[in-house]
């Protein structure tokens, strides 16, 4: 099978079809898989590792040049990236062709708003086909709500985010005068290993000119990992240094979908490192790494 990005669909599919026994070729047109700002570069690496070891080849800085069938397979050659910034930046792919009974299609995706009817109730989408909608998801018509997908890239494309939406629109359009927040947003990645990550990563952090730190601990160093036979990934947490406010957790490993919830309520609720690390965490779960990592953060680590 190739895969055509490198995205999260594009991640998740290559880890479910090679678990399966296909052979996956994944074609990602950036320098990196998961190229989203707020997914951190460790993350990304040690998923490229773990996928490689998996047996899935991964090509970046690469794009499709052509595809055509032949004999029931499909001939997929391989080019550079469309993106003309990362075709000067990588090295020149040499035009193979990789030669699959699958193609898989994970790029992009657009709106699919063209048949509602809606210019029938005054509303007009945006150039790109989402529908426009403000902070208590109210849309340019009176008593329309929008929530989901249909907003577009501008807000967060996700289920749980969808959900969220849903119940502030329905509590406004029972008189409620709720707003819609996206500083808290959770991501999780079912990747093999699986990502969660909340927040800013360390780059966005520095990037805002925040007085941002980080610190990470290995999965490995815990017995529940060790009992699980689950060793590979890692967990960060991106603090600010002089305060040692949580910014952001980023984790790759056994668990780690789940693991992000804990560190978005201490997000939101605005935690320190020290919050978390003086908060007990039972013995032996995957949860200890959370506050193993934040007794390092707060310059007492148990372990190290
Ligand atoms: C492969 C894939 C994997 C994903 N994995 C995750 C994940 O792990 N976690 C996560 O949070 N998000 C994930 N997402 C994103 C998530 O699916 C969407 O953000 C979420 O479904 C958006 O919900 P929605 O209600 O806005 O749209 P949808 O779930 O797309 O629901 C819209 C519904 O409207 C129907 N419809 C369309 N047109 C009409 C019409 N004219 N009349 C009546 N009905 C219509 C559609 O059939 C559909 O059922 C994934 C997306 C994809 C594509």
């Amino acid at each position: 099978m190739v895969i055509v990005g490198g995205g999260v669909i594009g991640c998740e599919f290559a880890s479910l079809f090679a678990a399966l026994g296909s052979r996956v070729t994944v074609v990602e047109a950036m320098g990196r898989l998961l190229p989203l700002p707020g997914v951190d570069e460790a993350c990304v690496k040690t998923l490229h590792r773990e996928m490689k070891k998996r047996g899935i080849r991964v090509l970046t800085s690469a794009g499709v040049e052509s595809m055509e069938e032949a004999g029931g397979l499909c001939r997929v050659r391989i080019g550079a990236s469309p993106f003309a910034a990362e075709a000067a930046a990588a090295p020149k792919h040499d035009g193979e062709a990789v030669e699959a009974s699958c193609v898989l299609i994970c790029v992009g995706r657009r709106a699919n708003t063209d048949d509602l009817g809606l210019e029938r109730i005054g509303l007009e989408t945006d150039a790109r086909g989402w529908i426009p909608a403000d902070d208590r998801l109210q849309a340019a018509a009176e008593g329309v709500y929008a929530i989901g997908d249909a907003l577009g890239p501008d807000r967060v494309m996700l289920a749980h985010v969808a959900t969220a939406e849903g119940r502030i629109a329905a509590e406004n359009a029972l008189g409620g005068s709720l707003t819609m927040s996206y500083d808290v947003v959770p991501g999780a990645v079912f990747t093999s290993p699986e990502i969660g990550v909340v927040g800013l990563s360390e780059t966005e952090a520095l990037e805002a000119g925040l007085n941002a730190r980080a610190e990470t601990v290995l999965f490995r160093t815990l017995g529940k990992a060790q009992v699980l036979g689950e060793l590979a990934g890692e967990a960060k947490i991106v603090f600010e240094g002089k305060t040692g406010r949580l910014l952001g957790a980023h984790l790759v490993g056994p668990g780690a979908t789940d693991l992000v919830a804990e560190t978005a309520l201490a997000l939101r609720m605005g935690c320190s490192v020290r919050d978390v690390a003086d908060t007990i965490h039972a013995h032996p779960t995957l949860a200890e790494i959370l506050q193993e990592l934040s007794a390092k953060a707060a310059g007492r680590p148990f372990h190290a």
